[in-house]
């Protein structure tokens, strides 16, 4: 029955992307590039039947791989009116699965990622997806990656006190920065580097892993 199982996979595949459009995710790209990455090789194999639910799961060191509507609602703000995201850089890599939706809507990823292990298991599931446009780094993200900079677009999969200032600094004219911000409240911060300066839009309210200092 393994051509079952695939079945099954496509269908609840395809359901996620119903319920993305359902919850207001309009970018048709979005959804393609949400649409072309199979989250279950992402989650441990006891949840692969939980894969395509519209919910956070966990996945492993006490950290979660992000739920489906946020991923496609920060891309979506990121890409809005381009068709590319350009450069792109993720902070809070996790075990990839963000990563690899990037992946699908820009030529050059890089995402970092402060606890060992995860890393290690992002790289094999880039490997895996065979996905060689990610370039994955175990860094402290709150220095961003100066060596790598500047960005058109910069996201950020766990909360901070207040937006890090070296992701300002490594945003490239126009580029744009999507990150959640707050501690047992949090929104979802949209900044553009504009010709007059940053501008920033508040938007969600959200509930992201904090993000730490230091690697382990
Ligand atoms: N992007 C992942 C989400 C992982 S959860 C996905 O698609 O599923 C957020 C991740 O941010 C965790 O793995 C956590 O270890 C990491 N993180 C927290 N603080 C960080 C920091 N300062 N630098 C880099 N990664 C950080």
């Amino acid at each position: 029955m393994l051509h079952g199982i695939g079945m099954t996979s496509q269908r609840t595949r395809a359901r996620m992307i119903e319920r993305l459009r359902e919850k207001g995710i309009r970018n048709e790209a979005v959804l393609n590039a949400m649409s072309a990455v199979p989250r279950h090789v992402f989650v441990e194999e006891a949840l692969a039947s939980r894969a395509y639910e519209d919910t956070a799961l966990p996945l492993g060191m006490g950290q979660t791989i992000s739920q489906p509507f946020v991923v496609a609602r920060m891309i979506e703000l990121l890409l809005n009116g381009r068709p590319m995201l350009g450069k792109t850089l993720e902070i809070g890599a996790g075990c990839g699965y963000q990563a690899a939706v990037l992946a699908q809507l820009t030529s050059e990823v890089y995402a970092v990622e402060r606890i060992g292990p995860l890393l290690e298991k992002a790289k094999a599931n880039m490997r895996t997806l065979q996905q060689f446009n990610v370039r994955l780094k175990h860094a402290d993200g709150h220095f961003g990656l100066p060596e790598a900079g500047p960005f058109d677009s910069i996201i950020v999969a766990a909360a901070g006190t207040r937006v890090p200032q070296p992701l300002l600094e490594q945003l490239a004219p126009n580029g744009r920065l999507v990150l959640p911000v707050g501690t047992t409240e949090q929104y979802l911060s949209f900044i553009e580097r504009t010709p007059q300066g940053f501008v920033e839009t508040r938007l969600d309210a959200v509930r992201f892993v904090p993000l730490l200092a230091g690697t382990q």
